[in-house]
């Protein structure tokens, strides 16, 4: 579909995929005055509760996804792990943003990390794995420790395998079910961090700042910010988000994962990964940006100005997984703290059922009670 006017307030935002990320995202575009279209297969999914319309079909559901695309006048998603057959079918019906070739980068490990590696951009050490045997001779380039990583539907950790000294690489092949994988060195970090660009569709760019993530079992726990790097650090990392969304032409909010690395000629920053969405570890922009990063990519994919990203507070984010939200009567009474649940009935374990904000600053207000 050519690119088309900017859709107007009271025009409809389709989304694709249905939980906390679309919840939020159609939060953000109602701000806007703007209409959104939740489509997920799950019937009680987060964000059905605050979009304006849904539909409840499976993503291989053409005529669904068609019908959608009809209903709506651009189509984004919130997750990356859509089959590209239905990325096609939207894009034929409907602009589509961010371009579906990006998810299909951001799908696969192996096309991710190529990509970046020949935008002449670091990366950690990878082999291709194919068969049991690739294995072998990755390891003799990658060394150990190394992580055995599948190509496909990885995420926080899962589809994940660690090879130390002894283990038995084909044990690794199994746990990861035996699938297309890249075999990655295990990087002996400083610290974790995140940028998030926003890129309009005239290609005018701007990023946020810098974010330091604390992952606890591969899930994210905290982020703060500002990140405890030096100026030539945080430069570079925007830069490395400037020229990956460039390189795919991208068009909406796109976060890049980074390991930041002590080397004897100084810091470097290895990319980890990319997510073509809005992104956790800038759930903190809703409190502490003047533009939220959900607002931002809301604004993108509509052909808005971008916001300004201004940060005018420093802050910790704090994600409530599985039990730790029953603490929200204590949670929504902290001072400078601004609580986020995502209304999912069952709190499994590790299960991300909201966050929590807390800025940085003197703790007595000036309003008055
Ligand atoms: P991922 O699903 O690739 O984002 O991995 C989740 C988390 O696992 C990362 O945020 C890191 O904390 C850790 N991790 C992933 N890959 C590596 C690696 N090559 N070396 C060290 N830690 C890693």
């Amino acid at each position: 579909m050519p690119d088309p006017r900017p859709v107007p307030p009271g025009g409809a935002v389709g989304i694709l995929g249905g939980g906390q990320l679309g919840r939020m995202l159609a939060a953000a575009a109602s701000e806007l005055g703007l209409k959104t279209h939740v489509f997920c297969p799950d019937h009680d999914a987060p964000a059905f509760d605050v979009a304006t319309a849904r539909t409840v079909a499976g993503y291989d559901d053409e005529k669904a996804l068609a019908a959608f695309a009809r209903s709506v006048d651009v189509v984004t998603f919130e997750f990356e792990n859509v089959p590209a057959r239905a990325g096609e079918v939207l894009a034929a019906n409907v602009p589509v943003y961010p371009n579906p070739q990006a998810l299909a980068v951001a799908q696969d490990r192996l096309a991710e990390k190529t990509l970046i590696q020949e935008l002449g951009i670091p990366v950690p050490p990878f082999a291709a794995v194919n068969e049991a045997r690739d294995i072998y001779s990755g390891l003799g380039r990658a060394g150990r420790p190394a992580v055995l990583k599948t190509r496909r539907l990885g995420y926080d950790g899962k589809g994940q395998a660690a090879i130390r000294t002894g283990d038995d690489p084909s044990h690794a092949w199994r746990l990861i079910g035996e699938q297309p994988a890249i075999l990655e060195s295990f990087v002996d970090f400083r610290c974790e961090l995140s940028v998030l660009v926003a890129r309009d569709r005239q290609g005018a760019t701007l990023t946020y700042d810098v974010a330091q993530n604390r992952h606890e079992r591969h899930v994210l726990a905290e982020t703060t910010v500002p990140a405890a790097i030096d100026a030539a650090t945080d430069e570079a990392a925007r830069q490395i988000g400037v020229r990956i969304a460039e390189a795919l032409d991208y068009v909406g909010v796109l976060a890049v994962e980074l390991f930041l690395v002590d080397r004897p000629e100084g810091p470097v920053l290895l990319v980890n990964e990319i997510a073509p969405r809005v992104h956790n570890s800038f759930h903190w922009t809703q409190d502490a940006a003047l533009t939220s990063q959900f607002e931002q990519h809301v604004r993108a994919v509509c052909g808005w100005p971008l916001g300004d990203p201004c940060r005018h507070s420093d802050v910790v984010m704090t994600n409530l997984l599985g039990e730790s939200a029953a603490r929200w009567q204590v949670l929504a009474g902290e001072p400078r703290t601004r609580l986020h649940l995502y209304g999912k009935r069952e709190a499994r374990p590790g299960r991300k059922m909201g966050h929590v904000n807390r800025l940085a600053g003197p703790s007595a207000s000036a309003g008055k009670g």
